[in-house]
């Protein structure tokens, strides 16, 4: 079913009446999913009708082939990698008032941070240091996410520090403001609408600017009159029933797709996690291990070219089964806390949600070799022109598998040669060789060759 709307430019709006008429029809209709699973194996994304049969699934053998059909579909389109990366925190201050958030405003027990640049600087090359090539940089709302403190953070890391590519996830702001973002170099914009549901999003943001639902929901237009081809979307799930949040996320980025050619670069996952100082007593809507399973699996299906991205609030096993099913990034090594990688052995008390997987990045790589994938820190997209309308056009024909696995062979040797530990250095060299002689193209596996000898002599950043 399609949003019908008079004017292109209007800004989107939640389908509330038909996902939840379609919540109700698709209730046991079973008979149709093999159909939808076949149709999504053979390239067709999922409609809203579809993805709500796939989200009422619990026969297990309906989910197993829902989830074998999000894994085929992933590494057709993204191969065996995993992309890696890690969140900054440069402010806890904000003056919103999100009932499940411990950065809340009226959480008097939160000892307040906002680093200066240069302390962004150092958390930025301890990250470097670790092996990491992209940061995302995240901040409360307030003083932490000014439009000049931001621009000035990116500025700095370019400047001062070898990481390749900065993104940005900061609360929504003026169109000519995202202008700036972009001038700076920002990558990504990523912005989570948290719950699409109007009534539970007012019960949720009590105060602050972000009590507004409809200036969060329209963000993503600005961003993209403003220039960012990738944008990053998601929702807090557990706030709502995650079935309406799934269906709206993917209404929302149909709405993207007809309006920007292209629709979200990644889609965040988040489950709503105890964090201390929430307003929260429990989760409102508990999300179960297989309801997750089910979100990532239906992301992949309807939404196929973006990044599906799962945090380190999940714990390594279910990390572990997503990976498998249809996620294609995670982050690792992972500190919420402000200054928390610079000052790693200290406990700031500062973190906005507790974490469930503290694994290192080295660790986290060698779970992602063992379960059969390949881990990649490539930023070359995003510098190389693939974003937006070209890099879904790439997903989609398959460019992106071949130009991004050798590129992921790329930044994964050089990880192993500057920062892998014995154990992962000895799998991941041989993990390469291995994917090297798979290269059917003689020319192009001699490229790839050629690239991975060029980082084994020292050469940085080596990619297509
Ligand atoms: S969720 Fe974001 S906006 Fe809300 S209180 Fe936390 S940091 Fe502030």
């Amino acid at each position: 079913m399609k949003t019908v709307r008079n004017n292109v430019q209007e800004t989107f709006r939640v389908p509330k009446e038909e996902i939840a008429a379609l919540l109700w029809e698709c209730r046991g209709s079973v008979s149709n999913a093999e159909n939808i699973l076949e149709q999504a194996r053979q390239g067709r994304c999922l409609d809203l009708t579809a993805a709500a049969t796939l989200l009422n699934l619990d026969e297990p053998h309906l989910l197993d082939r829902l989830y074998e059909t999000a894994r085929e579909v992933k590494e057709r389109i993204f191969g065996k990698r995993i992309v890696l990366f890690a969140p900054l925190y440069i402010s806890n201050r904000c003056v919103n008032n999100c009932l499940y958030c411990g950065f809340r405003r009226g959480n008097r027990e939160a000892e307040r941070r906002t680093l200066e640049i240069p302390e962004i600087v150092e958390e930025a090359r301890a990250l470097y240091d670790a092996g990491y090539r992209r940061v995302l940089l995240v901040a409360g709302e307030g003083y932490g996410s000014s439009i000049d403190y931001l621009c000035e953070a990116v500025a700095a890391i370019y400047r001062e520090t070898p990481i390749r590519i900065v993104h940005v996830n900061a609360a929504p702001m003026a169109e000519e403001n995202f202008v700036r973002l972009k001038t700076a170099g920002v990558g990504v914009y990523q912005c989570f609408q948290e719950t699409y549901h109007r009534e539970t999003y007012d019960r949720m943001h009590p105060s602050g600017p972000k009590r507004d639902y409809d200036r969060r929901l329209s963000v993503m237009d600005r961003a993209r009159t403003a220039g960012f081809g990738d944008v990053g979307m998601g929702a807090l799930f557990g706030l709502y029933d995650y079935r309406f949040e799934v269906l709206a996320l993917i209404a929302h980025a149909r709405d993207l797709e007809e309006r920007f050619g292209s629709g979200p670069h990644t889609v965040s996952v988040p489950r709503l996690q105890p964090a201390a100082g929430s307003a929260l007593e429990s989760v409102p809507r508990p999300v179960s291990d297989e309801a997750f399973k089910k979100i990532v699996a239906v992301f992949r299906l309807a939404i196929p070219y973006a990044g599906v991205v799962v945090s380190t609030r999940e714990g390594p096993g279910l990390r572990e089964e997503v990976i498998r099913i249809g996620a294609s990034q995670i982050s690792a090594g992972s500190r919420t806390d402000i200054g928390g990688y610079s000052h790693a052995a200290e406990e700031t008390g500062t973190a906005q949600f507790s974490l469930s997987d503290g694994r290192s990045l080295d660790e986290m790589i060698g779970a992602i070799l063992d379960a059969g994938l390949e881990p990649s820190l490539c930023t070359a997209c995003y510098r190389s022109g693939r974003t937006g309308e070209s890099f879904r056009t790439a997903a989609e024909t398959g460019k992106v598998r071949n130009l991004c696995e050798a590129n992921a062979l790329f930044s994964f040797m050089e990880y192993l040669k500057d920062h892998g530990t014995d154990k992962t250095r000895a799998a991941g060299r041989g993990r390469i060789a291995a994917r090297v002689a798979e290269i059917k193209d003689d020319a192009f596996r001699r490229e790839v060759e050629k690239g991975l000898d060029r980082v084994a002599r020292g050469e940085e950043d080596v990619h297509f």
